[in-house]
Order: structure tokens, then sequence, then C-alpha cells
């Protein structure tokens, strides 16, 4: 991992180098040369503004002094107007002599009225910049002005420059060197350490620490399979809590149906009052494990999808009812009162088996989880966005915690009734069936209090498509 980072560096410092390298020596000379005319260029459009006003002398003074320059201003019959000449030998032109007359000639000869370019200074051996223009225009000139530079040789700045930037690169090849092992350090080494403890939460070590070291993503990165790991950690024991509970339930109804079975061949065979008895107990106890087994496969098709929903038009109210008529007979032997609150007649459009399995296995956990008033509300509520149906019963309420896990599967909270046949796959099937439908569900519960389990069937198409989540199909 070090050595990646380290060729990324290396690639990076070498781009870098080759730029600088580009740009310092190779267009160096090229750089300047542009670099001087062009200042040249905008001090002699300055000279042209300013010539001829008060005291412009002085301005041109401070420009030579500013500039190196050497100026040459003669009138139209080429006598000098304005000279400045700071640096001897290195000036091509003073006064009206040596070159002076020769470049006039020249802005004479050119089109533009203007001469720019460098020329050898033969008494200090070095290139220098002349820019001449003329006053006024050609066809009726003022006068001329003349300027000069030298031109610093480049070559030695050049060797400055080659031996600066082998220290730069040498000192970059080093901080690359230091930046890849720190960057490899807070950066591979955290995901190595990762890596090691998925490995190991694979092989189901769940309680596996990941550290994602001091870099903020990583440490993210490293918080979500925790979290990951706890989840997988829950669900496997549930899974486990499921295997220990489905057996312990089969296994009572399996232990009393051979204990009666027995019964029956062993003493109550020839006597037909105790042998019914003891074969409805057999009966009940097959209907018990056969839920049960029911229960199991359905909410093993649900979730894989093997289920299809086969949907029908029909009326919620007259199927409400027709559910909680078949608990009178439960009401009438054990006292519990289903109260059916009903709105006006809806046709909804859903898997209606589907559909009466969640209200019957949520009156099932009210009858199963109610107070000792045995009271248990049933409503229906048709709202803007659907049919809301409501089971409430008058129960101890969930807490809080309980609350958040109540529809996983297989969970079941410790006041799980024994005598009440369940899986704790009840809610489970509910989810995965409001799931199916794309339905909306929940529960409000206060301790204490009781609990109101609900869900809508949403109807309207068209606002299936404004609000994600909600809507039937
Ligand atoms: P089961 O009832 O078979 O245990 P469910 O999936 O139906 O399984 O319910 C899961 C758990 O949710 C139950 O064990 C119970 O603790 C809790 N629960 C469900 N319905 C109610 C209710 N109406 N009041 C209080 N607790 C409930």
């Amino acid at each position: 991992m070090a050595l990646h980072f380290w060729c990324y560096f290396m690639f990076f410092i070498l781009v870098v180098f080759l730029l600088l390298w580009g740009f310092q020596i190779i267009f160096l000379e090229k750089f300047y040369d542009r670099m001087k005319t062009s200042d040249i260029q905008k001090v002699a459009a300055h000279m042209l503004n300013i010539y001829g006003t008060e005291n412009y002398e002085e301005t041109y003074d401070e420009l030579a002094y500013d500039n190196d320059l050497c100026i040459v201003v003669v009138d139209k019959y080429y006598r000098t107007v304005y000279s400045k000449d700071l640096m001897g030998n290195a000036c091509l032109v003073h006064g009206f002599a040596n070159y002076t007359s020769a470049f006039i000639s020249q802005i004479r000869s050119s089109k533009t009225g203007t001469i720019c370019g460098d020329i050898m200074n033969e008494h200090i051996r070095t290139n220098t910049l002349v820019y001449g223009t003329v006053i006024g225009t050609m066809d009726n000139p003022k006068g001329y002005l003349l300027l000069n530079t030298p031109l610093v040789p480049v070559g030695s700045t050049e060797a400055i420059i080659k031996r600066q930037l082998l220290i730069i690169s040498a000192i970059l090849l080093m901080l690359g060197l230091l930046l890849s092992i720190y960057l490899s350090r807070r950066l591979a080494r955290p995901i190595a350490s990762l890596t090691k403890s998925a490995k190991q939460m694979a092989k189901g070590n769940y309680n596996v620490q990941f550290d994602g070291g001091s870099y903020l993503e990583l440490q993210q990165l490293a918080g979500a399979l925790t979290y990951a790991a706890q989840e997988i950690s829950r669900v496997d024991t549930l899974q486990r809590d499921l295997i220990a509970n489905v057996s312990h339930d089969l296994r009572t109804p399996l232990t009393m149906m051979k204990a009666y079975a027995e019964m029956i061949r062993d003493l109550s065979g020839d006597n037909p009052v105790k042998r019914a008895e003891h074969l409805n107990i057999i009966i009940e106890e097959t209907d018990r494990l056969a839920l049960m087994v029911n229960d199991i496969l359905d909410l093993s098709k649900l979730e894989s999808g093997g289920l299809a929903l086969t949907p029908s038009t029909f009326g919620i109210r007259a199927k409400l009812s027709e559910i909680i008529d078949r608990y009178r007979g439960l009401s009438a032997k054990t006292g519990y009162h289903i109260h059916f609150t009903p709105d006006e007649e809806t046709m909804v459009t859903c898997d209606a088996g589907k559909i009466e399995q969640v209200i019957c296995n949520l009156i099932n956990n009210a009858v199963n989880y109610t107070g000792p008033n045995k009271q248990i509300f049933v409503r229906q509520i048709n709202t803007p966005n659907g049919v809301r149906i409501e089971v409430q019963d008058t129960g101890a309420g969930i807490d809080k915690e309980n609350l958040r896990m109540i529809f996983d599967k297989y969970y079941r909270s410790e006041n799980h009734k024994r005598e009440v046949v369940g899986t704790g796959l009840g809610l489970s099937i509910v989810k995965a069936i409001m799931k199916l439908h794309n339905y909306s569900y929940g529960v409000d519960s206060t301790l204490g209090k009781g609990s109101t389990f609900w869900f809508v069937i949403h109807q309207d198409k068209k606002e299936e498509t404004h609000h994600a989540g909600t809507g039937s199909h």
C-alpha cells in the first residue's frame, strides 16, 4: 500500500518537475523577452501620452530610473529635445549620434511608425532592446521617441534556477516519501485493519472491533461496519431463538399428542367417553401444530417472494364485519368483547386473503395481550389517503425499546404468554404483507393503557405516485 502511494506521489512530483523545468528553463528566455517588450511598449505609450505636457521631463526621468532606460526624444528636425543616458556604454541611443539616426530612418521606412527588436551592443557584448516610435503621425511627425534597455543575459539565471530545481526536486522526493508513508499510515493501515475485522465478522465473530483510525470517512465506515455487525448478531440471535422457540412450541403439542395417543391405546380405548375426550385433545393439538407450521411457511414464502398477490376488489366494511362475526363464538365463550366502529362502505383493491390474515393476526394479538377488562376496539376510518384500520387493546402496552422490534421476525417480548399460540411470527407476517402491498402500518402504544396497531389500505393510484412508499397494487 505504501508503495502505491509512493508511486502516485513520485508521478505527481515528476509532472511538477517537468512543468517547472519546461517553464523555467526552456521558456525562460522567451518569457523574459516578451515581458521586457511589453513593458517597454507600455512605458512608450505612457510617454507619448504625456509628451509636451508641463514637467513631462521629470516624469521621463523617473521612468528612466525605474525601468533602466536610456531615452532620446528628437524633434522633426532631428534636434535632441530630451535625453537620458543612465547607463553609459550600455546605451545605444545617446543624443543624435551613433545608432540614433539609423533607428529614425528605420522608423521612417516602417509601415507602423514603430520599431522594436533586440540588437547586439558591441560595447558591452550583450543584447539590448530598442524601441522607437514616431511622435505625431508618419505624414506629419512632431518628432521621434527612442528607448533602449539592456537585456540581462538569461544564461546565468538559468544555471541558478537549474540548481534550485535540483534542490527542490530532492526536497519534493523526500516530502513525497514522507507523505506517502504518513498517508499510508492514516489510510492504508486502517483499511487493512477494517478488512481483517470484516473477515473475522464473516467467520461469525460479531464482537469484533472495527477501528477506522483518525480519518473521518474511515471512522464512519468503521461505525457502519460495527452497526452491521450488531444487526447481524441480533438477527443471528433471533434466528437461534426461533429454533429454540419453535422446537419448544412444536414439542409441546407433539408430547401431548403422544401422551394422549398412548392413553387411548393403554387406558381409554374401550371407554368411548374418555376416548372421545382424548381424541379431541389430540385434534386440538394437531390444529395448534398446523397453525404454527402454516405461520412459518407463510412467512418464509412471503419473504422469499414466492407468494404473489392476488388482488380483488371488495367492500372493506363488509369484510371487517365478517371477520369480527367469526370472533363472536370466542367472545361468547371467553368474555372477550370486540367493538367495531365502521365507516362508510368503501371498495378497496388488494389481496383479500392476506389483508384478512393481517386483521386476524392483529385481533389475535389484541385478544392475547389485552387487559382484564377484555375489551378490544376495531375501527374503520376512511381518510383521503385510504382506509385506515385500527385494532386497539387495553393491555399493558409496549415499552419504547420493544416497540422498535416487535415487527421483527421471531421477536417475542418477555411477557409473551406461553398459553398463547404464537411463534413470534404474527407481526412479521403483518409486516411482510404490508410491504408486499406497499401500505403504511405501525403501532402507537402507551404503557399501562394499551396499544393501537394500524395500517392504511391506500387506494388512489394517483396518490401512489406522489407519495413514495404508499399506495396499493
Ligand atoms: P407472538 O404474538 O406470536 O409472540 P407476534 O409477532 O404477533 O408474535 O408479536 C410479537 C411480540 O409483540 C409479542 O411477543 C408481544 O410481546 C408483542 N405484541 C404483539 N401484539 C401486542 C399487543 N397487542 N399488546 C402488547 N404486546 C404485543
